[in-house]
């Protein structure tokens, strides 16, 4: 299967800097700390450019950043590829469809995970819009091979899923759409944090929820939409 059909990126200067100004606006906007996270884009020629190992995504230069391969391998820039890399990939070979994935440390939404509090919950109608609804992989080790085989089945259904405990993997069909995924499930997840502390948050009911797929659909939403089963 030639998966590199439908990207829109090669390796140039504006997509190098593209990634790493959204590594400063992940970076100032609380989604990753330190040398949390890591971006990726996917090329015509069928290879991945993204984010190296251990540097901050707050301080990324376009030099920084490595191409590998489809099995992880570096072809090319001086630093480590990054050890989730196999998330990455794994994303890709489950959507054909998409271009870029961005893996972050969302606090309100891995506080969600901790505490057993679901994002695939239809309580929100703009993220069941844009969504569907966010579910949360099994645990695994992050950096972990076991890490990328569990966002599977999950991925190749929708466009952002919460890692239990880790993280969150958004997707699209360019990096902008990616980003404003992981953004949109911070911000929901806020949200959610607030109403549970001022009581129980009820859900939409069902006839809403099938208008709101509908409206969707009819406004040519792009991507997967998860509905909870
Ligand atoms: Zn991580």
């Amino acid at each position: 299967m030639n998966s590199s059909a439908t990207s829109v990126y090669e390796d140039t200067a504006e997509i190098r800097e593209e990634i790493c100004e959204v590594g400063r606006r992940m970076y100032a906007r609380n989604l990753v700390a330190a040398t949390d996270g890591n971006i990726s884009v996917r090329l015509r020629d069928g290879k991945f450019l993204g984010t190296p190992s251990a540097v901050s995504k707050g301080f990324m230069a376009p030099g920084d950043l490595i191409v590998c391969d489809a099995d992880g391998n570096k072809v090319s820039g001086s630093g480590k590829v990054t050890s989730e890399i196999f998330t990455h990939l794994a994303a890709y070979e489950e959507r054909p469809d998409v271009n870029a994935v961005v893996h972050a440390h969302p606090p309100n939404a891995v506080a969600c995970t901790l505490a057993g509090v679901s994002l695939a919950e239809p309580l929100l109608p703009e993220l069941i819009g844009a969504l569907g609804g966010i579910p949360t992989a099994d645990y695994a080790m992050p950096g972990s091979r076991e890490g990328s085989e569990v966002i599977r089945d999950l991925i190749r259904e929708c466009d952002a899923v919460l890692l239990d405990r880790h993280g969150s993997v958004t997707v699209g069909l360019t990096l902008r759409d990616a980003l404003h995924r992981v953004e949109k499930l911070e911000h929901a997840a806020e949200t959610i944090i607030v109403a549970y502390s001022l009581g129980k948050p009820v859900r939409l009911p069902e006839e809403e929820i099938e208008k709101l797929y509908r409206f969707g659909a009819d406004y040519g939403a792009t991507g997967k939409h998860y509905r909870r089963k």
